[in-house]
């Protein structure tokens, strides 16, 4: 079944629902949307694309943006997305990797696009709006509203997702529309979700967390999206009094707390926060409640499997925890060896599911190594399960600091860092050292008006912490490296003190 057909269920039995919001001018209704998103698809086949091709998609959230992911699904094009941020040079792998029939691109970045698929005779490079009656949403203001949805066998891939890849080249990770249908049932199921609902939307669409989690949610129970294209802390709390549930990466959420329009009032008609993407500071989730009476509801997710655990949504949200595993998928922590730990100990975390992706794409040899033999997925997280199998994520295993022989989790020191009222947030990470192989170090962001004497911070870590534990070396920073996605990039502090 192509994924779009649950879209297309709404479409024909709730036609009049609102599907998306646009500031306070524009509504667009689910007959409208499905009118609009065959139009797309009957442009993109005028333009040459055929079921199976790949049309890579560089360009900012829109609403044109949104209509052309659901046109690709409905035909059965595999959608690209590649971050907004990527430069020329990078373009490059991607273009050889996926060999597109389309790039859908920005009027600002035509020229340069155009000449990155020249060599490649099947490909061009097309705008996707503002194009002066030359783009794709001028071509589909032409077209005809009606197209046939492409049926889909069950393995056939939907969306190839670059992996924000720090070291070696990006891989691009094959989902199939069966993962994506899996995983929506399971979240709305969940989370609760009706068409009553008002989702924000204020997450990027280059990423699973908006393309996927947030449209998906939304579309597939004919519920509406407040659609903003950007997170503004303005903007958002205009909003949140509006809305029924709100998906964010952490830093929403601390840019939120800093606002003094962030109130019990503000929020009185959200039944749900979620967050995800990256860790949760519990001071956050613990201010965020104080401030608003909402605890937040934290569950982890990637680009290879979608959704994988969650907190209940009717039932105990545990502060630093991620939850339990979704219903039908499995979660297993093992050793360095594929064995099971015991719990309570920390190890790897390995999942199987309908969730889980097909593979990296023209990489077999990678993707064999990144399954076991029996076929659980090597997430290339680090995680301990709690009494009731919910589960804390430690960290990425190539973030695992090996000193002098033992294993250092920087996410224990990190908490202890987080919880010294001077400290704002901190990052622990290990860097190379001719003595221990590496050695511990961390970068710190200082509350305002706060000091910190470093020296007596690493004294105090000392009384807490086995001495092979506590950083060398404790810089302060006035913010941690983050990509658009709020994680934190431990790879460029490796190598901002690496020389020290
Ligand atoms: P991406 O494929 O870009 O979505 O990145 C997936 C990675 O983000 C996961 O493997 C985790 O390392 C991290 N991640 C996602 N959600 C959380 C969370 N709630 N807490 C901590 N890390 C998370």
């Amino acid at each position: 079944m192509n994924f779009y057909s649950l879209i297309e269920n709404v479409v024909q039995l709730k036609p009049a629902n609102i599907a998306i919001k646009i500031g306070n001018e524009r509504n667009i209704s689910y007959s409208q949307l499905g009118s609009e998103v065959s139009r797309y698809l009957n442009a993109l086949s005028a333009l040459g694309a055929r079921g199976g091709d790949r049309i890579v998609v560089q360009v900012e959230k829109s609403l044109p943006s949104l209509l052309l992911y659901l046109a690709c699904i409905k035909g059965g094009y595999i959608f690209v997305p590649l971050n907004t941020a990527y430069k020329a040079s990078e373009l490059t792998h991607f273009i050889a990797d996926a060999k597109p029939t389309l790039f859908i691109t920005t009027i600002e970045r035509l020229d340069e696009v155009s000449a990155l698929v020249a060599d490649i005779k099947t490909c061009s490079a097309v705008v996707l709006s503002g194009g002066d009656n030359q783009d794709l949403s001028s071509l589909s203001a032409r077209q005809s509203e009606f197209a046939p949805t492409r049926a889909s066998s069950p393995s056939e891939v939907a969306v190839i997702i670059y992996t924000s890849g720090t070291t070696g080249r990006s891989k691009g990770a094959m989902v199939t529309h069966d993962n994506l249908i899996s995983n929506v049932n399971a979240l709305t199921k969940l989370w609760d979700f009706s068409e009553n609902d008002v989702l924000l939307h204020a997450l990027p669409v280059f990423h699973v967390h908006g393309l996927f989690i947030a449209n998906h949610c939304a579309l597939t129970v004919g519920a509406k999206m407040l659609w903003l294209n950007r997170f503004n802390v303005e903007e958002v709390a205009e909003a949140i009094p509006k809305s029924t549930v709100m998906m964010g990466v952490p830093t929403f959420y601390t840019r939120l707390l800093s606002s003094a329009s962030l109130t019990k009032s503000l929020c009185r008609a959200i039944r749900l926060f979620i967050s995800g993407s990256a860790p949760l500071l519990s001071e956050t989730h613990e201010l965020f409640e104080q401030r608003t009476g909402h605890q937040i509801l934290e569950r982890y997710g990637m680009s290879e499997a979608g959704m994988i655990t969650s907190n209940p949504y009717h039932g105990v949200r545990k502060v630093g925890s991620v939850g339990r595993a979704l219903p039908g998928v499995s979660v297993r922590i093992v050793d360095d060896v594929d064995v099971s730990v015991s719990q309570g100990d920390t190890g790897h975390i390995q999942i199987k599911g309908p969730n889980v992706f097909k593979g990296y794409r023209n990489m077999p040899e990678k993707t064999k190594e990144e399954f076991t033999p029996d076929g659980w997925f090597r997430t290339g997280d680090l995680g301990v399960f709690d009494e009731e199998r919910y589960l804390t994520i430690v960290g990425r295993s190539k973030d695992l600091i090996i000193t002098g022989g033992y294993n250092v989790y920087p996410k224990e020191i990190e908490l202890i860092l987080d919880a010294e009222p001077s400290i704002f947030e901190s990052a622990v990470f290990g860097i190379k050292d001719s003595d221990f192989g590496e050695a511990v170090t961390a970068a710190i962001v200082l509350n305002a008006n706060s000091n910190a004497d470093t020296a007596l911070l690493i004294e105090n870590l000392k009384v807490q912490l086995a001495t092979y534990k506590v950083p060398k070396a404790i810089h302060v920073v006035n913010q941690l490296p983050r990509n658009a996605m709020g994680k934190v990039q431990k790879s460029l502090l490796r190598e901002a003190y690496s020389s020290d």
